[in-house]
C-alpha cells in the first residue's frame, strides 16, 4: 500500500477557517504531526496516532513523516495558519532533497489562511495595496538580514505584516524594529496589533507609530504596519487601492 504526506494549515483558530479540503486530509490521516498546541487542535479518534512535538524539532518531524509514509501511512503534517508560511512546507522540501526518499512520493501541500490575512480582514483592508511579509525570528537567519528588509521594505513604501514579533527569547529586538520604522517613516503612521485572531483571546488594536510600544507584541500578534496612504474610516483601517505616479 502506497502512503502519503500532506502537509495541511489549519488556519489561525476558528475551526470555521479550516478548509473543508483540509478537514477531508485530517479525516483520512492515519497519523497526524506538528507542534505541540497545533496537534491538540485534532480530535482523537480509533486509527489516528498524534505525534506532537517540539517547535525545533521540525527537520526530524518531516523525516518522520516521509518515513511513515513509506511505510503506507498516510501522514499528515499541520501547521497554523497556512503551511508555507513560515511553516512546514519548506522543512518537507528540506527533508525530501536531503534524504533517498522515491521521488514519486504522494506529497500535497495544503493551503490554509494565514495570520496576516485573517488579521487584515478583522482590521478591515490594511494590506490592500502591495505588501510584503517578513519574519522578526531570527532562529532561521542573521538579525542584519531582519534589519535590513525592514529598511527597504519601508523605503519602498510596503506595508508590512511581521510574523514572530517578540519572544520571551528575544525581548529587545521589536524594540529595535520600532526604532528603525520611526527612523524611516512617518509618527502618524498606522500599526495594527492583532493577538490570537480568530480565537477567544482575539484581541486587535490600533496605534500611530508614535504611540507603538514594544510591549504591544508578543508571540501569538502579528503586527501589521500601513503605508503611507494607510487610514482609518470609522472603526476601519484601509489601504487606498491606487498611488498617483508622483505619490510614494
Ligand atoms: N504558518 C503560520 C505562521 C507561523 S509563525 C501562518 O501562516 O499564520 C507564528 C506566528 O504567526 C506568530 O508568532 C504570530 O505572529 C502569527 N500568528 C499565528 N497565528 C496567529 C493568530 N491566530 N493571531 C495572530 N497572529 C498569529
Amino acid at each position: 500500500m502506497s502512503g502519503s504526506v500532506v502537509v495541511a494549515g489549519l488556519g489561525p483558530g476558528d475551526p470555521m477557517l479550516v478548509t473543508p479540503e483540509v478537514q477531508a486530509a485530517l479525516d483520512r490521516a492515519t497519523d497526524i504531526l506538528g507542534y505541540i498546541p497545533y496537534v491538540a487542535r485534532i480530535a482523537a479518534r480509533p486509527g489516528l496516532t498524534l505525534h506532537p512535538s517540539d517547535n525545533r524539532e521540525e527537520l526530524a518531524r518531516a523525516h518522520h513523516a516521509l518515513e511513515l509514509a513509506r511505510q503506507g501511512h498516510h501522514a499528515v503534517i499541520v501547521s497554523s495558519g497556512d503551511p508555507g508560511v513560515f511553516a512546514m512546507a519548506s522543512a518537507l522540501f528540506e527533508a525530501l532533497e536531503a534524504g533517498a526518499y522515491d521521488g514519486n512520493m504522494d506529497i500535497r501541500i495544503l493551503p490554509g489562511i494565514t495570520a496576516m490575512l485573517a488579521a487584515a480582514a478583522k482590521a478591515g483592508a490594511p494590506l490592500g495595496h502591495d505588501f510584503c511579509a517578513i519574519n522578526l525570528s531570527d532562529n532561521l537567519k542573521p538579525w542584519s538580514i531582519v534589519e535590513q528588509r525592514l529598511r527597504m521594505a519601508a523605503r519602498g513604501d510596503f506595508a508590512m505584516a511581521f510574523y514572530n514579533p517578540r519572544s520571551k527569547s528575544r525581548p529587545h529586538q521589536f524594540a529595535r524594529v520600532l526604532e528603525i520604522l520611526r527612523e524611516e517613516c512617518e509618527g502618524q503612521r498606522l500599526v495594527i496589533f492583532a493577538r490570537a485572531v480568530s480565537t477567544p483571546d482575539e484581541a486587535l488594536r490600533t496605534v500611530t507609530l508614535e504611540q507603538a510600544t514594544p510591549d504591544m507584541a508578543d508571540m501569538r500578534t502579528v503586527v501589521i504596519v500601513g503605508n503611507s496612504l494607510t487610514r482609518q474610516v470609522g472603526q476601519w483601517v484601509y489601504t487606498p487601492r491606487a498611488v498617483t505616479a508622483s505619490g510614494p
